[in-house]
């Protein structure tokens, strides 16, 4: 079976024209800047742009396994969520979406947010809002119906949209770096597993171990819907968030026969092979590569 995420209905995600990092202590967030250009706010199609954001989210993860200073994570998720704007964790990580009318909230077990499943709802509210004051930022539950309460005419904007929109597109709306490092690091581990054992470079101790990170990822799915415009049903994701539709384009890539996403054998970048031999995310990568190659040669004559 062959997924095409581009055959399926467009799916909007919303995105500041500018993101600034800011520390709460020593929490380091990321924050959207909405005066940082003309556009406050765009939509982009988030399936027609999933190739990029596996590549960019990959190499994130990889370039912070190794560096692990506020710096280096900071340029990494600064790249990442200017591009395609935050992930929508606070949405993504309860197992209930109506999480606001409950006292507490539980989350799901792997998440990033907290290593306690089972927080005070208005403390895991708070988490995300560090940095608005009540009357910014504030909800309220009347007869089972939560309604976001804001003297912010930028915020007033979405009063029209879902709950889950009016948060993660709030331009008070912030994540944690290190959510989104970790995020991304993970993602990175697992795919680097998927790649060492289709190169069998590994002993049986670290293959046992690779099937294991592999088979440890687990997803709990996306609600979706039927789109029946013409004769032919079409699937229609409807992800809540950013994180939600990476995790399962994620899964269909890897499972995928003709996964394009590859690690350069020279340099160890991740990259989108538009051609299923490419071993190289550039020329640069493969002139060097044989260059290496040759001299070897010539030392072992
Ligand atoms: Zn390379």
């Amino acid at each position: 079976m062959e997924f095409n995420f581009k055959s399926n209905s467009a799916y909007s995600y919303m995105k500041y024209g500018g993101y600034q990092g800011k520390y709460k202590g020593k929490e380091y967030y990321m924050v959207p800047n909405p005066e940082a250009s003309i556009n406050i706010r765009d939509l982009y199609d988030m399936f027609s742009k999933m190739d990029s954001i596996l590549v960019d989210l990959l190499n994130m993860g990889r370039i912070c396994i190794d560096a692990e200073d506020d710096q280096t994570k900071f340029t990494c998720a600064y790249f990442f969520v200017e591009k395609y704007g935050l992930l929508g964790f606070m949405v993504e990580a309860p197992t209930n979406p109506d999480f606001l009318l409950n006292e507490e909230v539980t989350l799901k077990e792997n998440n990033f947010i907290n290593k306690n499943c089972v927080m005070k709802t208005k403390d895991y509210f708070d988490l995300f809002f560090p940095f608005a004051n009540n009357d910014e930022m504030s909800y309220t539950v009347t007869n089972g119906k939560v309604e976001i309460e804001t003297n912010s005419d930028l915020q007033r904007m979405l009063n029209r949209t879902s709950i889950n929109d009016q948060l993660i597109y709030s331009s008070f709306y912030c994540e944690k770096i290190d959510w989104i490092i970790e995020y991304a690091k993970k993602m990175y581990k697992i795919f680097k597993k998927y790649v060492d054992l289709a190169n069998n470079s590994m002993d049986d101790y670290d293959e046992y171990k690779a099937r294991e990170i592999i088979n440890d990822y687990y997803f709990s799915g996306i609600p979706y819907k039927i789109n029946m415009y013409g004769n032919i049903p079409e699937i229609s994701w409807q992800p809540n968030s950013l994180k939600q539709a990476i995790d399962m384009a994620f899964g269909f890539m890897l499972c995928s026969e003709k996964n394009p996403l590859k690690i350069c054998k020279h340099c160890g970048k991740v990259f989108y092979a538009k051609n299923p031999k490419a071993e190289y995310d550039s020329s640069k990568c493969r002139n060097q590569a044989n260059v290496y190659k040759s001299r070897n040669k010539n030392k072992a004559e």
